[in-house]
């Protein structure tokens, strides 16, 4: 067997990862005939593959790479906890120090009375957490018919069985038989594509409500909780009207159910706050965490709880857990990634500094022929793309054709921006510099460009 290193011709990587690497959200025989882009090392913000081509990763990763690449000291406290503790687990009663100063941590940047950390290797793991942990909350309150957990379409909340239901992507229910009973979807507050002829003021109420109407629907007595992203992320960066999230509050507030915020993208620091919860001013019983927690230098992920939930489910014994809970080397590294952004003030930076510049050039986007909204909150932002502005019209071919035009386009001018059918989206590391930005917009624009002229020429507009 020949050893496989960076230094191998680009297409023999290419030919042995179709053979025996399944990738996920891909059509394995299109990766196979067209190779997979092969990366092979980062730095701040920027990526580098096999050709040598420097790539401004506008989106930190998977949304994640929150404090930029090649972090030494993450490498450090990652060797170092290896060598002392690699592994030990937080079942029958053991626990580790780092585990200890990571909840601690954590308790001390969470809202209000959030407390209390069960952990996960990922987001999805947490979300499964989360379903498993309502029901038994409620369950141990003398109320087990409570078990509903309405969420949205549109909405990302994993992969797993728990988190795809969770989730609201027909794709994804497609496939394998889902929902999991008792998870009830309602419709998501974006006004660009459903708003119709409502003020986005008026349409976010209106989806809000939707929530009480489910409620009454389905009974009181069987909904146990409420499930969101503060900001949909993988939905295409939707950023609800400023009415949505208020009655939303005063929904679950009056219902007495539980909300569940999922921080996956918007904790950390990605909204210009630690939590997209204080962003958009909720209060949530649970928050899902992972990505950003260690800026996606180890798999992690949790469920940060309140005192009351907490409580109830302490009061018995929770039949759930993964052995990489609480993983001492994935604490450890995460501990560091927090203590980074603190010591580098990464939040302020976010919300004083980078954010407000980005948001000036992001929402100067608008005016390009091809764009027809640019949303931005924090280091999350969108634009959606039209051939007519003012109906909000799609294009003349298949939803995602020129998201996916754009996509192509912006790889080839070094850029790594994301499609979601017609909408762009980026994510960057929140330690992005001005001049940075100025080229994330540059080669945006340049890629804007081309797309347009090349939509044209097909007659797609
Ligand atoms: N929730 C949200 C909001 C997410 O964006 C994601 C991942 N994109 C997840 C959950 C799932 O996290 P993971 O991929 O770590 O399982």
């Amino acid at each position: 067997m020949t050893t496989i290193t960076n230094h191998m011709p680009t297409k023999e990587l290419q030919a042995l990862d179709a053979a025996h690497h399944m990738h996920p959200f891909t059509t394995q025989t299109e990766l196979a005939a067209r190779g997979a882009r092969v990366i092979t090392r980062a730095d701040g913000v920027f990526i580098t593959d096999s050709e040598g081509n420097e790539i401004l990763d506008g989106m930190a990763g998977l949304w994640c790479v929150n404090i930029g690449y090649g972090r030494d000291r993450l490498a450090d406290v990652a060797a170092r906890q290896m060598r002392e503790l690699p592994y030990y687990n937080t079942f029958f009663m053991t626990t580790h120090v780092p585990v200890i100063a990571l909840s601690q941590k954590l308790a001390e940047l969470a809202p209000g009375d959030l407390n209390h950390v069960f952990y996960a290797g990922s987001g999805s793991e947490a979300n499964d957490t989360n379903i498993r942990m309502v029901r038994t909350y409620w369950a141990q309150k003398g109320k087990p018919t409570k078990k509903v957990i309405i969420s949205r379409k549109n909405a990302y909340h994993g992969s797993t069985l728990g988190g795809a239901s969770l989730g609201g992507m027909s794709g994804m229910h497609a496939q394998g038989g889902l929902p999991i009973p008792d998870i009830h979807h309602i419709d998501q507050p974006n006004w660009w594509s459903e708003g119709g002829d409502k003020t986005p003021e008026e349409f976010g109420l209106e989806r809000a409500q939707q929530l009480e109407q489910a409620i009454l629907e389905l009974g009181e007595d069987r909904v146990a909780a409420f499930i969101a992203e503060p900001i949909q992320g993988a939905g295409g960066v939707i950023v609800p009207p400023a009415t949505y999230w208020p009655e939303i509050q005063r929904i679950c507030d009056k219902y007495e159910i539980l909300l569940i915020a999922d921080e996956v993208i918007c904790g950390f620091g990605r909204t210009g706050n630690w939590f997209g919860s204080q962003t958009v001013g909720i209060r949530p019983h649970i928050m899902t965490i992972a990505k950003g927690l260690s800026s996606g230098y180890q798999p992690i992920g949790g469920s940060i709880v309140c005192d009351e939930v907490a409580e109830v489910i302490g009061a018995c014994e929770f039949n759930h857990g993964y052995t990489y809970n609480g993983h001492p080397v994935a604490s450890a590294v995460a501990l560091e990634n927090l203590n980074i952004m603190q010591e580098e003030g990464i939040v302020d930076h976010v919300r004083d500094v980078i954010a407000p510049y980005l948001k000036t050039k992001w929402e100067a986007l608008v005016d390009h022929p091809l764009v027809g909204e640019a949303n931005i909150v924090g280091m999350m932002g969108s634009i959606a793309l039209t051939p007519h502005k003012e109906s909000r019209a799609t294009f003349a071919a298949d939803a995602g054709t020129v998201g996916y035009m754009c996509r192509e386009r912006c790889f080839a001018n070094n850029l790594v921006m994301r499609h979601v059918g017609d909408r762009m989206i980026i994510s960057p590391p929140l330690v992005m510099t001005t001049a940075e930005a100025d080229m994330l917009i540059e080669r945006a624009t340049k890629s804007l460009d081309e797309c347009y002229a090349q939509a044209k020429k097909e007659g797609l507009m």
